[in-house]
């Protein structure tokens, strides 16, 4: 027995002395020459980036921005959203859940909830009160995204230390980027405040540097005169800065530069103005550098996240329209103020510390009256003559046009009581419908809610509508418009397609754990959780279905 023990001793001995003078050196080399975890991820979505801006506009790229992150980062050319409608809200849901609204139940900015018989908007939520202003309309949380985000998955995962905090001038692109866990998701509260605000969602009362922030004159300095970058005779890359296809500020005869922020707030929702300007983005991009500082981002054991969203350029590109001198020098003021968010990146956070990946929740159609005049096809869709048509011929039919409950967004709603009084099979109406719909000039395709539901499509823009289908939240019969034609005035530009120039978006990764270089390989905006879950050796998001893109990481 002793013997047995002396033995087992000797064993114990043996085994230490391996640990000690063998594994434990190897392992300490290991440690050490094992990538560090990023401290901290920076998502960067600009609303309203076409995949083309890159190159476009790349001749007066600086080079400490959007260059930078193309020629140290890795670039995924060939990066497209794989879902309609292609708005802000199922953008923001997708990239940050790596899940299609199919899953994340997010399918538009609004849909039509059937159940209370009008329409819902994404993160409104009744149940919490806005902190940081009395406004109402800002009573906002994720209560209606279904499945969580990466920022919640980190969180989860590391004891709810690392931190989420989300920024955007949008209420719906800050709520859904930063996801059930996040620490804080700020948004901008216009008319006659201007302060960056939240929700009871996340907290009782703003942080002080937040307070602080919103005191500072910052924003008041912004309010000037917005004129172009260099020479406006320089900016060749766009038509005319006078044309009839741009909408403009309201008080000013012609869309012209200069524009005088100031004197056009008045008329223009006060402090909202600003969104419609460059100077949104570089407001938002100080308040993003504040939440550095202020919340310590990157100095802890665990991984922060900083999820930031420009609106800016989505409300330039509606009110001005792809083409327009004001986009193209809201994207040049935009890679200065790029530029400057790095350094201030790579001073506060370290350069080797922070991973950071730049996308777009959607592109945008060039002005269909622009693209008629140069013979390039487009136009617009009116839909009120559309769903006049379409009831009168559902009467004739059917007897009664109350099938219909709603159409919005290329979506018909059936009202399943008036079908049942009728004693009409729902999916014998759908078929009517969609008969009805294939025939009509200026749409491409129309699927109903029984195919969707039977049958899996694997390819065409079926594809996309099924992706984006949710059975509780989505109609009975949905259908796309031709390419370029667009439900919206005749100034501006629009999205929402599952075309090109809404689908393909740039995908820049930068920083730790990412290789220089660049891929043209198809990917998907759904592919970027998984992406940065292998860098920081996370579980995905329980919903995302994308794959990582592994030729980008080290
Ligand atoms: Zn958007
Ligand atoms: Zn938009």
């Amino acid at each position: 027995m002793k013997c047995q023990k002396n033995r087992s001793l000797l064993f114990f001995c043996k085994r230490m002395f391996c640990v000690v003078f063998f594994i434990a050196p190897w392992s300490l080399i290991w440690s050490q020459n094992r990538p560090q975890k990023p401290k901290l991820v920076v998502g960067i979505v600009v609303d309203q980036m076409r995949y083309d801006y890159l190159a476009v506009f790349s001749e007066k790229y600086s080079e400490g921005g959007f260059k930078k992150l193309i020629s140290k980062g890795f670039s995924c050319d060939s990066n497209y959203l794989n879902y309609v409608p292609t708005h802000t809200a199922p953008g923001h849901a997708g990239i940050y859940t790596g899940a299609l609204p199919a899953q994340h139940g997010i399918i538009s900015n609004y849909w039509y909830d059937t159940s209370i018989h009008k329409a819902v908007y994404c993160v409104s939520d009744d149940s919490v009160e806005p902190v940081g202003t009395g406004s109402k309309a800002d009573r906002s949380s994720p209560k209606r995204l279904l499945v969580p985000t990466l920022g919640d998955a980190n969180r989860e995962q590391t004891n709810m230390e690392g931190k989420t905090i989300s920024i955007s001038i949008k209420n719906r692109a800050a709520v859904l980027s930063g996801g059930k866990n996040a620490n804080a998701a700020y948004w901008f509260r216009g008319k006659d405040q201007g302060h960056w605000i939240t929700s009871s969602y996340y907290m009782k009362s703003l942080p002080q540097w937040v307070k602080d922030f919103n005191d500072s004159e910052r924003l008041d300095g912004y309010m000037n005169l917005w004129e172009p970058l260099y020479p406006l005779e320089t900016y060749t890359e766009s038509r005319p800065d006078n044309s009839l296809f741009e909408r403009g500020f309201s008080k000013k005869d012609k869309p012209v530069f200069p524009y005088d922020i100031k004197k056009l707030a008045s008329r223009n929702g006060g402090y909202d103005v600003i969104k419609s300007t460059p100077y949104g983005n570089s407001y938002t991009l100080d308040f993003a550098a504040a939440a550095l500082q202020g919340e310590q981002l990157g100095s802890g054991d665990a991984t922060d996240f900083l999820l930031i969203s420009l609106s800016s350029t989505d409300y330039i590109g509606h009110n001005f329209g792809v083409n327009s001198k004001e986009v193209e020098d809201t994207y040049i003021r935009l890679d200065r103020d790029l530029a400057m968010f790095l350094e201030a990146l790579d001073e506060q956070v370290g350069k080797d510390n922070y991973v950071l990946f730049l996308t777009s929740d959607h592109g945008a159609t060039e002005n269909p009256q622009h693209l008629k005049e140069q013979g390039r096809g487009g136009g617009y869709f009116k839909e009120a003559t559309f769903i006049i048509e379409l009831k009168d011929y559902l009467s004739k039919v059917y007897g009664s046009s109350k099938i219909i409950e709603h159409i919005a967004l290329n979506q018909v709603y059936l009202n399943k009581e008036v079908l049942a009084m009728l004693e009409l099979s729902t999916s014998e109406v759908e078929k009517t419908i969609q008969q009805y719909i294939l025939k009509q000039p200026q749409i491409s395709t129309a699927v109903t809610r029984t195919q969707l539901l039977q049958r899996e499509f694997s390819e065409g823009l079926e594809v996309l509508i099924q992706n984006g289908f949710h059975p509780d939240r989505s109609g009975d019969i949905a259908y796309l418009l031709e390419p370029s034609v667009v439900v919206y005035s005749k100034t501006g530009s629009d999205h929402g397609s599952g075309y090109d120039h809404d689908t393909h978006v740039p995908l820049l990764f930068y920083g730790a754990g990412i290789v220089s270089g660049s891929s043209k390989r198809l990917t998907s905006s759904v592919d970027i959780v998984s992406t940065l879950a292998a860098i920081l050796g996370i579980q995905p998001p329980a919903a995302a279905s994308g794959k990582t893109i592994h030729e980008a990481l080290e």
